[in-house]
């Protein structure tokens, strides 16, 4: 058997409204695209959202909203999907590293303020594995400093944090839609503000920096093509109407994945992930930094795929070395995250079955390696 690290959850209806859109002839910036924000603006509970063509592209348009640039420092995790640090480098600013939270695996606030220089304009936090960033103080020190907040809520769409949906705490939030998130649209992002000029700058900059009221051919500022085609955007739409069905199976399903997994010796569980605070993205465990390596290779030999992550961390992969000076030990918390952690196969279908599969590998692999130790 082969049990896939993730996989979409798609029926007839994604299939029906992407074939609806090309028969008709409204390709791209039509209503379907509109529906897709609103719906989205709803679910999160903001005034606005702005549909891109990737989660890397909405990182990179809330950061130019924000005005961020050369000699900028933005405050940001190294425990992450690499994008989330690239998107400051896309503006010649300056990540800054601060190391991460054993239990929420982002940022630790208690680390920030050390870290904060005149140059200090920003603060990325990121919600990784759907498990929200500690807010409550990450806030309190961006108004003590008056630094703005990108929340980077791409692995976390309708997490919680007291109460209050994640991504609505920062200045602007951004999602993605690849193929391994919660949802998808194959490719595709968006961006969610309470703030009018965010949102028009978003909205003008997606679509080569014109202004909503100008003909086709005037720009009035640098802009992108980073706008979403309606057949992505009619999927999405649909995607959002299954929203509450994908959360509570995807719950489901690990709370009982959990179940089956947690007589095994050797496996440590993520502290609160079973709360409905949590947006299951990943079924990550802990185990060994010792044997992590040899798990993955008997796992993925016998069908069970799965995966490092997020390994290596952003400031030691070789570009940031070489062009930073980061090195091994400067960020001890996240670096043992980083080898500790594996992502098991997990998605909104998984079968009873294939979840039985997977204990049983997992179960016969750890006891291959303790026997070899
Ligand atoms: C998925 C993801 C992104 C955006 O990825 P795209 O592939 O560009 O949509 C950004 N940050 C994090 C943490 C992610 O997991």
């Amino acid at each position: 058997m082969i049990v896939p690290l993730s996989q979409p959850y798609l029926g007839e209806e994604e299939i029906d409204a992407v074939v609806a859109v090309l028969r008709s002839d409204r390709l791209a910036l039509g209503p379907r695209t509109a529906e897709f924000e609103q719906l989205f603006a709803q679910a999160i509970g903001t005034k606005y959202a702005i549909a891109v063509n990737s989660g890397t592209s909405g990182l990179h348009l809330a950061v130019r909203a924000l005005g961020l640039g050369p000699g900028d420092e933005v405050i940001t995790t190294p425990f992450s999907f690499v994008a989330s640090s690239n998107c400051i480098l896309f503006e010649g600013a300056t990540p800054v590293f601060v190391d991460a939270d054993e239990r929420t695996f982002n940022i630790d606030p208690a680390l920030i303020e050390a870290a904060i220089t005149p140059r200090t304009k920003a603060i990325l936090p990121v919600h990784v594995f759907g498990e929200s960033a500690d807010m409550e103080p990450i806030m309190a020190i961006a108004r003590k400093h008056g630094l703005r907040v990108i929340e980077d809520a791409c692995e976390a769409i309708q997490a919680t944090y007291q109460g209050q949906t994640v991504g609505t705490f920062g200045d602007v939030a951004v999602y993605g839609f690849y193929p391994n998130k919660q949802i998808t649209t194959g490719e595709g992002g968006m961006i969610v503000t309470n703030d009018e000029a965010i949102y028009d700058y978003c909205l003008s900059a997606r679509n080569q920096g014109r202004a909503t009221d100008m003909q086709w051919l005037t720009h009035v500022r640098l802009g992108y093509n980073y706008r979403i085609s309606e057949m992505t955007a009619a999927m999405g739409a649909e995607q959002m109407k299954k929203l509450p069905q994908i959360m509570a199976l995807r719950h489901e399903k690990a709370v009982r994945y959990m179940e089956l997994l947690s007589g095994i010796a050797g496996l440590r569980f993520p502290d609160g992930w079973t709360e409905p605070s949590h947006s299951w993205f990943v079924f990550a465990v802990r185990v060994d930094a010792g044997i992590r390596d040899q798990l993955l290779d008997i796992l993925n030999a016998n069908g069970v795929q799965s995966k490092a992550y997020f390994s290596p961390c952003i400031h030691l992969q070789e570009f940031y070395m070489r062009d930073f000076g980061y090195k091994e030990g400067m960020f001890p918390m996240a670096e043992l995250l980083s080898k500790e952690t594996i992502i098991l196969p997990f998605f909104t279908s998984i079968s009873e079955e294939q979840m039985l599969y997977v204990q049983t590998q997992l179960q016969a692999a750890i006891a291959q390696l303790h026997l070899a130790v």
